[in-house]
């Protein structure tokens, strides 16, 4: 039975979810929840699970983080658990947040159930949150913070799936709280926003529904979807974390393209910059979704940007402030990409010369995307072979055969070099020679 189904059925009768938590849970995961509502229960704290762990409970998902909130104080309820349990705590007291460093009594036993290896996603940190109420200063500001209730903390959400909560605390364990009706929107698969102020609010939401639509297969609710043109205009108010981090989301994802394509469709690429405005011009929209080259976040990056002129990415820098790393391979992919033609009919010797300058993992995502069966041979004969090809003769020897060190070197061994690659030698001998010669 899905769980989907198995919801309607369970929904339809009760509302309460402790079989859904004992039967999806990990035994780990499940005992660590029951650790910390036993502590809230002597507190009196009411504890919920909330938000995307909820979500993707109901749909069967694979679990990676909890989100706890504790109505109340959540930083006094971690210290307990730390002085009980052993591990750290580190508190934001301005914010109600606290995480819990697991000791490691607690994270050992966190196995994979089906294989008894180390479950690698498992979490060694827990995050504890007091229940707060969020209001906006003016549209796209962040956030000001107030302690509240969990009412206050559901209506505080992106989007109706994500604002469920399942009580943890005593006897109201798997109680289901749902003020804004998200389990009807997650069985029948709509993202939903929960006030028409959303997106003026924070902007970035509209990016987190395009994400979840389709990591989630999902329909936009029409009322929502009728929300994004007048917030279009203050993406730009977003700072550059704030963009990048969605775009890095999306990018995480593994139908990354279809999100930046329905982005695309719904005028929300231009807002952030006009340099990524017509997606469809982009390596990256031209790629089968189980392109080998799309292999990682950075690898995207450079796939969606490539086509791109160097001074674009610098002005797109500007705006989405790139990690250092990053920004050094998409330039190089951008003006190898404009400079590929230039590789036909050259000596290997030749595109060694040329290609040398270039960043590897540059080329190594440009060749595993071109589409051009006589570039990508030679950037692939480049990438395996050529650009190790040393000479056997070394400087060390130039010195011993009494030659001045300086730039003469250089020349001898680059020229050295270009004949092993050209293949006009082939032995060490014949190396010599051409070293004899040279210096004759
Ligand atoms: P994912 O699987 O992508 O991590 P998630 O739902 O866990 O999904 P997080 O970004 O980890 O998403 O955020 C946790 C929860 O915090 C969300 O489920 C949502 O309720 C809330 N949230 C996150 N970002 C926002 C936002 N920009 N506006 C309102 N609520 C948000
Ligand atoms: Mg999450």
């Amino acid at each position: 039975m899905l769980f989907r189904d198995f919801l309607c059925y369970n929904t339809a009768v009760e509302r309460n979810y402790s079989r859904l938590l004992e039967e999806t849970l990990d035994a780990a995961r499940l005992s660590l929840l029951h650790l910390v509502a036993e502590e809230a229960t002597q507190r009196g704290l009411p504890l919920y699970i909330v938000g995307g762990s909820v979500r993707d409970l109901v749909l069967g998902r694979r679990l990676n983080d909890f989100d706890l909130i504790v109505e109340g104080e959540a930083i006094g309820l971690a210290r307990a658990l730390a002085s009980k349990h052993g591990g750290k705590v580190t508190a934001h007291s301005k914010f109600g947040t606290a995480k819990w460093s697991l000791p490691q009594h607690l994270t050992p036993q966190l196995l994979t159930p089906d294989t008894s290896t180390p479950d690698t996603s498992t979490p060694d940190t827990l995050d504890l949150i007091s229940a707060r109420s969020e209001t906006y200063k003016h549209p796209a500001a962040l956030p000001t913070v107030k302690m509240g209730g969990i009412a206050d903390d559901l209506r505080r959400r992106d989007f109706t799936i994500n604002a469920l909560a399942i009580r943890l605390d005593g006897s109201h364990f798997g109680d289901l709280r749902d003020d804004l009706n998200g389990m009807d929107d997650l069985q029948k698969g709509i993202v939903r926003v929960l006030h028409p102020r959303s997106f003026i609010d924070d902007p970035t939401r509209m990016y987190r529904l395009v994400r979840y639509e389709g990591r989630h297969g999902f329909k936009i609710a029409e009322d929502t979807l009728a929300l994004i043109p007048e917030a279009r205009s203050l993406v730009e108010k977003l700072s550059a974390q704030r963009i990048r981090h969605e775009l890095d989301l999306i990018l995480d994802e593994s139908n990354a393209v279809s999100m930046l394509r329905r982005l695309d469709e719904l005028g929300l690429l231009a807002p952030i910059h006009p340099a990524l405005a017509d997606f469809n011009r982009s390596e990256l929209a031209n790629l089968q979704a189980n392109d080998p080259s799309l292999q990682n976040r950075n690898s995207r990056w450079v796939l969606w940007l490539m086509h791109l002129t160097d001074h674009e990415i610098e002005l797109l820098n500007e705006r989405l402030h790139f990690t250092a790393g990053l920004l050094k391979v998409l330039r190089s992919a951008a003006l190898l990409n404009a400079n590929l033609a230039a590789v036909f009919g050259l000596k290997p010797s030749q595109v060694v010369e040329l290609l040398e300058g270039y960043s590897i993992k540059a080329l190594e995502v440009v060749s595993s995307a071109m589409q051009d069966k006589k570039i990508k041979d030679v950037l692939i004969k480049y990438l395996s072979e050529w650009w190790l090809v040393q000479p056997k003769t070394t400087g060390h020897d130039l010195k011993k055969r009494g030659i001045p060190p300086g730039p003469k070197y250089t020349e001898i061994l680059r020229r050295l070099r270009a004949a092993w690659l050209n293949g006009e030698v082939k032995t060490e001998e014949e190396e010599k020679a051409l070293l004899d010669n040279l210096l004759k």
